[in-house]
């Protein structure tokens, strides 16, 4: 065998599988079909290390407490990439969440090791950075951590290759033959085809997951999933505060208002989407919906034109016909009995990628021991 652990894409949770790899000893290699890191969802996300406050709405307190363990961690390990930023959450009259409920939330997310929460006193609000304070009732303020999700996929990747994994770029897998002691992975890269032979493949391609099933032999079985655009505009202005974390008018979802790189970042939305990943794009009717939240709560409308830039990522999400923003976030790693040497990453947070790492290792482990 070429390698013992493939790699399938230089995201984020391909990055931290390569780097968890290395350092258990394994010979590593990366294939990414683009030519540098991040260019998937690890680069389109809210750049947010955080917990997932409003995850708590729907119960899934195991996953919040385990983003906030990889948090702390995050912030420990990785300083110069991961800040802690206070979050600002307006409580109005209209507002459908109330005081109390958010109050709740923020002590749960506290015990749940998450930070401490206040109240911004009525006399400071006027600093908010132009927050409208017509029938502003309460203004809580929290803190959660802040990241550029390209430079920390590609400092991880980084950190893989200079312990040892083998990163290649501009590298597609076109087709894989499942053998009894590993795979044999057929792909394209700018100079040519070129095969590699693998114990262990480990498919972490974001929204391509299932279409890289498509081109295993025998086909393994894919899960069933759907795949939900999430957009992000950016505008001109300063934020001196922080973050905030709004209600949208229209349907009540939960979005952000963030510094970013000198101007404000909006997002995100939650559209489905069926086509190539490699197409996604963001819609006018999504960046309409952002400016409507934005100008809901600032006193400085903005337009269409305004807008400087905007980018959108997709979501895997497990298939069901509640609304996306209810759906489960956890990452599932899933194995199929035609093909048991590869492991598909489905979902997951830019967060937890170091414990989605782990659970990777285990499976690699329990494959290669059990000599399958
Ligand atoms: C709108 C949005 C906002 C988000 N916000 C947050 C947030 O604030 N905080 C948070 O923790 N998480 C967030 N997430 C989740 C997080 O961004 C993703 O879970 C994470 O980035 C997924 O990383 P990945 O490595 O699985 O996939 P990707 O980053 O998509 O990487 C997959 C890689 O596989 C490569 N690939 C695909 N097919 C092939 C092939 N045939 N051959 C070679 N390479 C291939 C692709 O080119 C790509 O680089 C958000 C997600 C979205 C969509």
């Amino acid at each position: 065998m070429d390698c013992d652990v493939l790699i399938i894409g230089a995201g984020i949770q391909g990055a931290a599988i390569a780097g968890a790899a290395v350092r258990r000893g394994y010979r590593v290699r990366v294939i990414e079909q683009f030519s540098r890191p991040a260019e998937g969802t690890s680069s389109r996300s809210s750049k947010l290390i955080h917990g997932g406050l409003r995850y708590l709405e729907t119960g899934q307190f195991r996953l919040v407490r385990q983003c906030l363990r990889e948090q702390r961690t995050l912030l420990r390990e990785r300083p110069e990439l991961v800040s802690l930023t206070p979050f600002h959450i307006p409580v109005y009259t209209s507002t459908t969440r109330p005081a109390w409920k958010i109050a709740a939330g923020l002590w749960l997310y506290r015990l749940l090791g998450g930070h401490r929460f206040t109240r911004v006193p009525e006399s400071r609000w006027h600093s908010l950075d132009g927050l409208n304070t017509q029938n502003l009732s309460t203004v809580f303020r929290y803190f959660d951590a802040q990241t550029d999700d390209r430079a920390l996929t590609a400092a991880i990747l980084a950190d893989a290759r200079t312990t040892g994994a083998a990163i290649e770029f501009s590298t597609c897998l076109e087709q894989v033959e499942c053998l009894s002691n590993g795979c044999r992975v057929h792909c394209s890269t700018l100079s040519g085809e070129k095969e590699i032979t693998a114990a262990v493949l480990v498919n972490a391609t974001g929204p391509w997951v299932n279409r890289v099933l498509q081109r295993i032999t025998p086909r393994p079985t894919p899960l069933d999933i759907e795949l939900v655009q999430g957009t992000h505009i950016i505008v001109p202005g300063v934020l001196n505060q922080g973050i905030y974390y709004l209600e949208a008018p229209r349907d009540q979802r939960a979005v952000f208002v963030m510094p970013w790189q000198g101007q404000i970042m909006i997002g995100t939305t939650e559209t489905p989407y069926s086509g190539d990943p490699a197409d996604v794009q963001p819609l006018e009717t999504e960046k309409r919906y952002l400016l409507e939240v934005y100008n809901h709560y600032f006193s400085n409308r903005l337009g269409l034109k305004d807008i400087t830039g905007a980018f959108a990522g997709l979501r895997v999400l497990p298939a069901g016909t509640g609304r996306a923003f209810t759906r489960p976030r956890d990452t599932v790693l899933h194995c199929s009995d035609s093909a048991p040497r590869v492991i598909s990453i489905y979902g997951g947070k830019l967060t937890s990628h170091a414990h989605t790492a782990e659970k990777a290792m285990k499976l690699v482990k329990r494959i290669t021991d059990s000599g399958q």
